[in-house]
């Protein structure tokens, strides 16, 4: 029988986790990206214990190990005085409750891990998706800015919170600007000239915070990221940078600590934060969204990545030996597993109260995509 072919659009974190899950699923896969080359961005990605579930199950956990930050804890500070809101511990105590590492690593480190677990022929670069269709026959045809078309049997979208496959399937609605923007950047720790700073720790004032954290195991790069207000800036680039004086000066008031870092630190980039309500649909007929493409959330709880990454594992056990025929019904079975988690995690974050106080976070951190009972339609129906 021939494999069921599935195109994937995107090849961001959850393209490529899509890709790793569907490919050892015995799907067929081609990845479809837009870039002509993967560019290493300068930001740090945490990698929640439940991401950490499913990357192991593609053997990425090693690896991961050796790149990225094992912290002890995710403390949460006063911005100014320092005093302690709530220690969220992780280290050996976490993993072994929630049965995985919680690593702070290089987004980088972690999309070549994704990367490495597809193989390289079924990524196809410089392919942007420029129109679709779904045929009688329930095959979807795609056609890319480069000319060349395709006709797959089912599809995949990861393509970011702009997506295009969603505009065409539901209505072009713009993600909400939430009035607040992000500075961010990678810097190696020698600048701080010996100056020692917790593993991990947010700091949080009166509206704005921010949360540096190591991204190297051995300590060697520190990252930040900002949340302040700034109802002027909506650009969303990774190539749009900030005035490191505006950064330093919008965080005069805080701890020593944070001063010290921003001191230090080169260069940074601006990046305006988006999120979206939870949509009605994900899927429609043979083609499926995944990721930030029908989820996209502030990265207020660290998970927007995570939940892609959920995703895939999710996609691929409910796409596992199912042909053309079956595509549809397995979309809106992922779909039904999913969306009340993505839902709610995009919800919490926007709250940005995630871990200020104590917090029970059992209910995201436990989560295993691939023990996770699958939606059962039939059932849904009749009740
Ligand atoms: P994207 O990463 O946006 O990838 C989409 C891909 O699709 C891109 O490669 C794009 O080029 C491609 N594409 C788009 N349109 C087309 C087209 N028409 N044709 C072909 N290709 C196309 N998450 C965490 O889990 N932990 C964190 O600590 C964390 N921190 C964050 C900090 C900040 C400041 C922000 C903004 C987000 C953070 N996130 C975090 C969230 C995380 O970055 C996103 O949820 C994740 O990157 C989404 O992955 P994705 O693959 O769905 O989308």
């Amino acid at each position: 029988m021939e494999k069921t072919s599935v195109a994937v659009i995107g090849a961001g974190m959850g393209g490529l986790a899509a890709a790793a899950g569907l490919s050892r699923a015995g799907l067929n896969v081609t990845v479809y990206e837009q870039a002509t080359k993967f560019t290493r961005l300068g930001a740090g990605i945490q990698i929640g214990c439940n991401a950490m579930k499913v990357l192991r199950g593609w053997g990425l956990e090693p690896m991961l190990r050796r790149e990225a930050f094992y912290p002890r804890s995710w403390n949460n500070k006063e911005y100014d005085t320092g005093d302690i809101r709530f220690d969220m511990i992780f280290g050996p105590v976490a993993e072994e409750k929630y049965g995985a590492p919680y690593l702070l690593g290089h987004r980088g480190d972690l999309h070549a891990a994704l990367a490495s677990a597809v193989p390289p022929e079924l990524i196809r670069l410089g392919h942007k998706l420029t129109g679709f269709e779904q045929l009688a026959d329930q095959r979807v045809s795609l056609r890319f800015a480069n000319g060349e078309n395709t006709i797959v049997d089912a599809v995949v979208a990861a393509d970011g919170v702009h997506s295009f496959v969603k505009d065409e399937l539901f209505g072009q609605q713009k993600p909400n600007f939430t009035g607040r923007i992000a500075y961010r950047t990678v810097f190696p720790a020698a600048l701080l000239n010996g100056y020692e700073i917790d593993d991990c720790t947010k700091w949080w004032g009166p509206d704005r915070h921010i949360v540096i954290y190591y991204v190297k195991p051995d300590r060697s790069e520190i990252y930040f990221v900002t949340s302040q207000p700034d109802a002027g800036f909506a650009v969303e680039s990774w190539s749009a940078m900030g005035d490191v004086g505006e950064l330093r000066q919008a965080f005069a008031g805080f701890h020593p600590q944070v001063r010290h870092v921003l001191e230090a630190c080169p260069a940074v980039h601006k990046w305006a934060l988006v999120d979206r309500d939870p949509l009605s649909r994900w899927c429609d007929g043979n083609v499926t969204l995944l990721g930030d493409a029908c989820h996209p959330m502030t990265p207020y709880m660290a998970q927007g990545a995570a939940m892609a990454i959920e995703d895939a594992a999710v996609l691929s056990r409910c796409l596992k030996g199912v042909d053309r025929d079956g595509a549809a019904h397995a979309f809106r079975r992922f779909e039904a597993t999913r969306k009340e988690r993505t839902s709610r995690v995009q919800l919490s974050s926007r709250t940005n109260t995630w871990l200020k106080g104590p917090t029970d976070p059992d209910w995201v951190y436990s989560y295993d995509a691939w023990e996770a009972p699958l939606a059962d339609l039939e059932q849904a129906k009749s009740a």
